[in-house]
């Protein structure tokens, strides 16, 4: 079954359950000023759960376009280097806003699963959660004894607060989770458990595809918490992982949709995949980031100099520097892949197909733009990271990240990403305060030039820096003192 079919089946399953299938939002969040990303499925619906706003359909499902790069979630540092945590990702995801609740949402699951996807009984686990005496919360028991009806005892496992209790804030709704596991390894493998029961904290094949989150408390401002009035149910599967599963194979680089990516990048970096390690993750890297770059973009986020636009810029610098060292490309190659992104992913995205000229652009004019510097800021990390070495040091100074972030174009992230390479770190916080310098001399400068203008939005005045020749769709927004 291909990632389309596995992604149409579990709408169409959840459309037969009564559920209403809306579109993803976008992955760049515009409102909401403690989000910068879309980072889970129901980011789009905290109105309903917070009873700010009443939802048209009581219960609804979608496949979001999810960006885990910053913030509560940050899976920057895995991607690649596991298998299975992405930047961006789909998550496949069914809602009840106060109307069905644990029961109907475990089975469902359950049917779901093994019924329709025919994933097999002995390969998956649960967890659900055991109680927190301290902080009051009770187990959740209800889940335990549904959970039975389906599964062997010894497959339901307890778990913390940490993994298994979700809440959205100090005070709001909360409540338990129970997570679903499922068990990848080789069928002689699988056999060595020993009575022991596995989840993916334990080994790296043993991996969560489903977490089923049951809101049923309000913490109040003492700590205390009350049953809400109205209950809610939020789930949110990865549609990667969950392929996994299906296709039969042990890593989200191995389905149909990471396959055509790679196989796209073998083509152009005559760099073949699955021989050893280092390109493996190079090109594993690229074709995740390739994601994470078009779909912001389609989204109306260009990589820029602050704020969600430099997030964009670092993923796609981190991707690119790949590409330059560990595959030996010294031409645009990201450009080229997102072409072939569309073509995979078009159908259930169509803005990357109507776009695809735009970010086509967009994504080579920054290649070129690092390209350009790429190649002096090695030398230069290379020629510190020896002087470091020879000092019989372990650390590159914050002033030395700091000038190849402002004279070469590297991201700190980046920087720390090659240091650790050679077994080096940064001074991060020496770092931060030359930054903050840096700030407050073009804040200085600012005022004195430009008397007579107030700049209402500094973000996107060095949007346009480095795009001139794209002015149709980056604002240079200056306003006139009135
Ligand atoms: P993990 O423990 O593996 O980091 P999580 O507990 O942070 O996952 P949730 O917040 O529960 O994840 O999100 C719901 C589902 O989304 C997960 O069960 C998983 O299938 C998927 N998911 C989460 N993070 C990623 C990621 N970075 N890449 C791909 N899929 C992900
Ligand atoms: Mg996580
Ligand atoms: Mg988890
Ligand atoms: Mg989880």
């Amino acid at each position: 079954m291909t990632v389309s079919e596995i992604r149409s089946q579990f709408l169409s399953f959840f459309e037969s359950k009564g559920h209403k299938i809306v579109p993803s939002a976008p992955m760049v969040v515009k409102n909401d000023p403690t989000l910068m990303f879309t980072n889970a499925g129901m980011n789009q619906f905290k109105d309903f759960i917070l009873g700010n706003a009443v939802p048209d359909n009581r219960r609804v499902a979608n496949s979001q376009k999810c960006l885990r790069v910053s913030g509560k979630h940050n899976d920057l540092e895995e991607v690649g280097v596991d298998t299975y945590h992405h930047t961006m990702f789909e998550m496949l995801g069914n809602w009840s806003f106060g109307d069905y609740f644990k029961e109907e949402a475990i089975s469902w699951a359950w049917e779901l699963l093994t019924g329709v996807y025919k994933i097999p009984v002995d390969r998956l686990y649960v967890t659900v959660f055991q109680g927190d005496e301290a902080d009051g919360v009770p187990v959740d028991a209800e889940s335990i004894e549904i959970w039975k009806k389906y599964i062997a005892a010894d497959r339901i496992i307890p778990a913390s607060k940490k993994d298994n209790f979700w809440e959205m804030g100090d005070t709001g709704p909360c409540g338990p989770c129970t997570e679903i596991h499922v068990d990848l390894r080789s069928d002689s493998d699988r056999n060595k458990i020993d009575g022991k029961t596995l989840v993916n904290a334990d080994h790296p094949q043993v991996i969560e595809i489903w977490n089923n989150v049951f809101m049923e408390f309000n913490r109040m401002a003492n700590g205390s918490l009350v049953l809400l009035p109205e209950k809610h149910v939020d789930t949110g599967m990865g549609l990667e992982r969950l392929a996994v599963a299906l296709q039969g194979k042990t890593s989200n680089y191995d389905i149909d949709l990471f396959q055509s990516l790679i196989q796209k990048m073998e083509t152009i970096s005559d760099v073949k995949y699955g021989v050893n390690e280092p390109t493996d993750i190079a090109l594993r890297v690229i074709a995740d980031h390739v994601r994470a770059i078009a779909f912001s973009i389609t989204d109306g986020q260009l990589p820029s100099n602050t704020g969600a636009g430099y997030v964009i810029r670092r993923i796609l610098r981190r991707a690119v520097r790949y590409g330059y060292q560990t595959l030996n490309l010294k031409e645009p190659f990201l450009c080229e892949l997102s072409t072939k992104l569309a073509d995979v992913m078009g159908d259930a995205f169509p803005e990357l197909r109507a776009q695809q000229e735009l970010v086509y652009k967009v994504i080579k004019e920054e290649e070129l733009s690092f390209f350009r510097t790429l190649e002096q800021g090695i030398k230069r990390i290379e020629m510190l990271m020896q002087n470091v070495k020879s000092k019989g040091e372990l650390i590159i100074s914050g002033s030395d990240a700091f000038e190849l972030y402002d004279t070469y174009g590297f991201p700190l992230d980046l920087t720390s990403l090659i240091a650790r390479e050679n077994g080096l770190s940064i001074d991060e916080k020496a770092f931060e305060t030359e930054l903050n310098k840096q700030k407050d001399r073009s804040r200085a400068a600012t005022a004195l030039e430009t008397d007579d203008w107030v700049i209402l939005r500094e973000d996107t005045v060095e949007e346009f820096i480095g795009y001139d020749h794209l002015v149709t769709t980056v604002h240079l927004v200056k306003y006139r003192k009135v």
